[in-house]
């Protein structure tokens, strides 16, 4: 028998595995894919941002965020830090995202196996765990491989999100057999689709913006950033960070909407004299030329249409009422939001084991004595930046710390 089993093997998995094993418990880590640790391999665009200088609460969401805020106070961003210049990742800070000098992910992914390997973790790849019971004295791990029993176990599967990377959302259906109750899992930090017809006019253009989310009109959440066009939605930091409250939305078959501000530095005064302004200086121009150097042309001609307008009018043509439709168009352009791109494509998932069932002081579960639960299993996503991450070191470190 095992003493302690730990049911995949990344990040959060590979933290616990090391903080146990350093306190001298014998751990084995069951990991399906054939390496431990693949998604680190994808993080911050293959440079691995594993956290931030300014690890604010308002960056995690979850239907407890007490539990979140306990949860970091034992591992802090400052800890995380600590822990891999330990190991040998030398920091760099870019806007107060970490990542390692190196600026490879796959340090972040050496440095943890290499430490668990070297404090004696058994680490077995290529075994999927199909089934997990208890019995009054320990758990029967049923593999593709072969059976296993353990002591105590860990579930630190993760989520659904990128799937080919490993996460399957198969930790969902092992803890709900276990008795637990699972928030429906959604897609977060993903880009959301649009049937809406202008947008392959405006393909691939980029922009900076400001974004409010509207869910029946309300007001839910705002980002600024710079938000790409596609032909099939909209895409970017902005839209990434505000997707959850969408995929929550729509989810209710709720109406979502973006109010788009596509110059969002400039109040709506400001934007008008802006506009005439330009018009003074250069009332030879057409309106299409009128917005040379201030917008992408695609997405000029595109503002044009729906205010309606020629793009061969002369500017100084342009009446008063239809400069305020044009200026009302650029402070407020709206997309209909149908849909987010699927799990495949999101970094992230939001829901997940309902921290409820969960004693935020050692990660154990409160319905299943001696299993622990770590990471994006557990009903807390958090916002670009290495949010997400830190939620892996902190509830790993926890969890390996309390079993
Ligand atoms: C493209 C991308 C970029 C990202 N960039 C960042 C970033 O820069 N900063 C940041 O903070 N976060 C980032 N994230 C999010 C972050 O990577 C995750 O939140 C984090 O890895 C979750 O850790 P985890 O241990 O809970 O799960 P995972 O890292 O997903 O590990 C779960 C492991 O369990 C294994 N497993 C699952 N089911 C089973 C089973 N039944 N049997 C055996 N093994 C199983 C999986 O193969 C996997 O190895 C990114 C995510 C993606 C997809």
């Amino acid at each position: 028998m095992k003493e302690i089993i730990i049911v995949g093997g990344g990040a959060s998995g590979l933290m616990a595995a090391i903080v146990a094993a350093r306190r001298g418990r014998s751990v084995t880590i069951l990991e399906h894919k054939d390496r431990v640790g693949r998604k680190i391999l994808a993080t911050g665009n293959g440079r691995c941002n594993y956290t931030n200088l300014y690890m604010d609460i308002s960056g995690f969401r979850s239907d407890d965020i007490d539990f979140v805020k306990r949860v970091l106070k034992k591992f802090s961003y400052g800890e995380a830090i600590e822990f891999f210049i330990d190991l040998g990742i030398y920091p760099k800070q870019i806007n107060g995202y970490v990542y390692p000098y190196s600026e490879q992910a796959s340090s972040v992914r050496d440095v943890l196996e290499l430490e668990a390997l070297h404090l004696g973790v058994e680490i077995l790849t290529n075994v999927k765990v199909n089934e997990i019971t208890k019995d009054s004295s320990h758990f029967v791990i049923k593999t593709s491989e072969k059976e296993f029993t353990s002591k105590k176990l860990i579930l630190a599967c993760g989520g659904k999100a990128y799937e080919s990377l490993g996460s399957d959302g198969s930790g969902f259906d092992l803890a709900r057999k276990l008795g637990h109750r699972i928030i429906k899992p959604l897609p977060g930090l993903v880009q959301l689709r649009s049937s809406d017809k202008f947008l392959k006019q405006v393909n691939g253009v980029r922009t900076d913006v400001r974004v409010d989310v509207l869910v029946n009109n309300d007001l839910v959440a705002s980002e600024t950033g710079q938000l790409q066009f596609t032909n099939y939605g909209v895409s970017g930091i902005p839209i990434l960070q505000i997707s959850r409250f969408v995929s929550k939305a729509l989810d209710k078959s709720m109406d979502v909407k973006l109010a788009i501000d596509l110059l969002p530095n400039e109040d709506w005064q400001d934007c008008m004299d802006l506009i005439e302004s330009r018009i003074e200086f250069c009332p030879y121009k057409t309106l299409e030329e009128l917005f040379i150097g201030l917008f992408n042309n695609k997405l000029v001609l595109c503002l044009l249409k729906r205010a309606n307008l020629s793009k061969d009018m002369e500017c100084n043509k342009l009446n008063k009422s239809n400069l305020i439709k044009l200026i009302n168009i650029i402070k407020y352009f709206e997309v209909n939001i149908n849909n987010t791109n699927p799990f495949d494509q999101a970094q992230v998932t939001v829901g997940g084991i309902d921290t409820e069932q969960v004693n935020s002081k050692t990660m154990e579960s409160k319905i299943v004595k001696d299993l622990y639960f770590t990471g994006e299993i557990l009903d807390v996503d958090g916002t670009c930046g290495g949010y997400n991450l830190q939620w892996a070191w902190s509830s790993g470190y926890l969890a390996g710390s309390s079993i």
